[in-house]
Parts: structure tokens; C-alpha cells; sequence
């Protein structure tokens, strides 16, 4: 099964992202995740990238698109995955298509969560990462065992993403209702589209997911 998750930032896709692939047992793949650790690691993909992502602003096209192509043909990859923060464009979920129509393969699911933008602001100020294994965390809803520490690979301090402060946010945002948001259109022409409430329990959350995919 091939999945996307489409919402706006802080919708809740990386967690619930997270939990889908380990009860379907599908990678995911995260290209903020790629984009952060290719920052991190100071490669040439991350010199391209940092001031862009710092600004709350989307990478080009060809560039996350060249993400995608090279990872998706892993053996991993063959019976199935999950897409987190791709596409974001008209553009790329067209060059994704494309991809994938070569490999015989296609979307049967796009997620779209819908969260209501003062659920957002509060969700993205308390989010934490792992700096080192990119695991999520939430100072009230999700919090680590140990405080501001990682449960999966036990970092500490957890950090705050460079583009969760509130101004970089609203640029986020503005990218998402200027750009992200069409995707909703191009993936109802597909019928693929699964239009789930983000707002609610972590669990709450999960099942109306996995009922409106029928997993
Ligand atoms: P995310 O973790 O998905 O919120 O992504 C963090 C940042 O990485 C975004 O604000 C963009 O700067 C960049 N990025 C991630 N995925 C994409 C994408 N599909 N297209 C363009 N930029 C992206």
C-alpha cells in the first residue's frame, strides 16, 4: 500500500506517520527528515537546502524529486511506504506520478489531515526532535520518559526545529495555503483522497485513519 500524508505543518503527520508504518510494517519517507540530516552532515544537498529550509521556505522542486526518485526503488520499498512532506507542489506530485508509473506503481491513499491553525501554533511550540535519530516529541501530549530525552537512542537535550520559531511558522504556512494546498484538488481528481479529522487523542486520531483506509 502506498500512502501519502498531506495537512499543514503541526497536523500531526510525522506521528501519526510513525505509528501507521509500524502497524503496516511500510517504510517511511520523511524528506524533511532527509533535508535536516543532509544540514547536519554539512553534504552538498544540505548546503543547498539550510538557508532555504531556515526560512520556512520550500526546497526546488528537482531537488526534493531527486530525493524521492533515488529512494524509492530500495528493496524496502517494494511492498509499499508512506510519504511524509512530499509532495508539497503541483509540480512534484506530477514528477512523483511520473515515477511511479514507470515502476507499474501508484497512490492508493492520500491523508489529508485537517487541523484548525490554533491547534497548530500550540502543537509546533511544544514539539521536540531528536537531534541525533529525528524522533518526535511533544512537552504535553508526547513527552519522553526522561525529560528532554530521547527515548529511542537517549540524546540529550532534545531541540527545537530552527523552523518552529513563530515567525518561520507563518512563513510555513503561507507556503502550505499557497502551494501544498492545491494537492487536495489534484489527488480528488485521483479519488484518493481520505479526508481525516487531525484534531482529537493520538488514538482517536489513528483509527479514523485506519478505518478510512481499511487497515
Ligand atoms: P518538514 O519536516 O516536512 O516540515 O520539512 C521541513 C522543511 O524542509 C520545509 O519547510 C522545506 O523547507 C523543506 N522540505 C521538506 N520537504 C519538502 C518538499 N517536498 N518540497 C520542498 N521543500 C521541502
Amino acid at each position: 500500500m502506498n500512502i501519502i500524508f498531506l495537512g499543514p505543518p503541526g497536523a500531526g503527520k510525522g506521528t501519526q506517520a510513525q505509528r501507521l508504518i509500524a502497524r503496516l510494517g511500510i517504510p517511511q519517507l520523511s524528506t524533511g527528515d532527509v533535508l535536516r540530516k543532509a544540514v547536519a552532515a554539512g553534504t552538498e544537498l544540505g548546503k543547498q537546502a539550510k538557508a532555504l529550509m531556515e526560512a520556512g521556505k520550500l526546497v526546488p522542486d528537482e531537488v526534493v524529486n531527486g530525493i524521492v526518485d533515488g529512494a524509492i526503488d530500495g528493496p524496502a520499498f517494494a511492498n509499499g511506504f508512506l510519504l511524509d512532506g512530499y509532495p508539497r507542489t503541483v509540480p512534484q506530485a506530477e514528477a512523483l506520478d511520473a515515477m511511479l508509473k514507470k515502476r507499474g506503481k501508484r497512490i492508493d491513499h492520500v491523508i489529508d489531515l485537517e487541523v484548525p491553525t490554533e491547534v497548530i501554533v500550540d502543537r509546533i511550540s511544544g514539539r521536540r526532535t531528536c537531534p541525533k535519530c529525528s524522533a518526535g516529541y511533544h512537552v504535553t501530549s508526547q513527552p519522553p520518559k526522561v525529560a528532554d530525552t530521547c527515548d529511542k537512542c537517549g540524546t540529550s537535550p532534545l531541540s527545537v526545529r530552527a523552523d518552529d520559531a513563530p515567525d518561520r511558522v507563518r512563513q510555513r504556512m503561507v507556503e502550505y495555503s499557497s502551494k501544498t494546498a492545491l494537492l487536495t484538488g489534484y489527488y480528488k481528481a485521483q479519488g484518493v483522497v481520505r479526508t481525516i479529522d487531525g484534531v482529537g487523542s493520538m488514538e482517536e486520531i489513528e483509527q479514523r485513519i485506519s478505518k478510512a483506509i481499511g487497515r
